[in-house]
């Protein structure tokens, strides 16, 4: 696929699948014996849930929400807002929260409140990217796949507007791009 606002690639597609194998693996062992239920943040976790759900040993069940974050911008409003709720109660299981990236924080600390109130039996989180770099609120990250740079990175789940979700590696913006998507102020 041509990409014409790629800089370079961060992560290329056997590097994310390794780290995907090993998160994998830490979680069946530390789950071993239960059942978890993986909610994953549309859209974003969608690619790293369905292939780290494939790769796990212990049974599993899924569940989705949605919240607004970044729109057709790449500057975090902090703003969080449920557009979509669980469906179904998550009251005495072991949930999984399953994110693509954790930048400013916001997001997830806003998510395990919320479901901590909700009373499951465990609640941890899995993370496939960590921009310690852009962190506003402290949130605890369990399972960590990769550090990145403080950069807008793309693929594998993860869009500019809307597009290059589908990319199987990880790549970074022309700073050009960034600018573009960049909210007018
Ligand atoms: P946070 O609330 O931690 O600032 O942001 C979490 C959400 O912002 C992510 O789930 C993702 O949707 C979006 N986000 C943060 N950094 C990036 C990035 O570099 N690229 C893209 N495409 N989205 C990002």
């Amino acid at each position: 696929m041509h990409i014409p606002e790629m800089d370079r690639i961060l992560l290329d597609e056997s590097e994310i699948q390794a780290k995907v194998g090993e998160l994998a693996a830490a979680v069946s062992r530390d789950y071993r014996g239960k059942e978890v239920r993986l909610i994953a943040v549309l859209k974003g976790a969608v690619i790293f849930m369905a292939d780290l759900a494939r790769r796990l040993e212990v049974p599993v069940s899924f569940d989705f929400m949605a919240v607004s974050s970044y729109g057709h911008s790449t500057q975090s409003s902090g703003v969080v807002r449920i557009l979509k709720d669980l469906d179904e109660s998550i009251e005495g299981r072991h949930v999984l929260i399953v994110e693509d990236i954790v930048d400013t924080g916001l997001t997830l600390r806003y998510l395990l409140d919320l479901l901590e109130g909700r009373r499951p039996a465990s609640l941890r989180v899995c993370a496939l990217l960590d921009k310690v770099g852009g962190r506003k609120v402290a949130v605890p990250i369990h399972y960590r796949g990769f550090e990145i740079p403080n950069q807008f990175v793309v693929g594998y789940g993860l869009d500019y507007m809307e597009r290059y979700r589908n990319v199987p590696f990880l790549f970074i913006m022309k700073p050009e791009a960034q600018a573009a998507g960049k909210p007018a102020v």
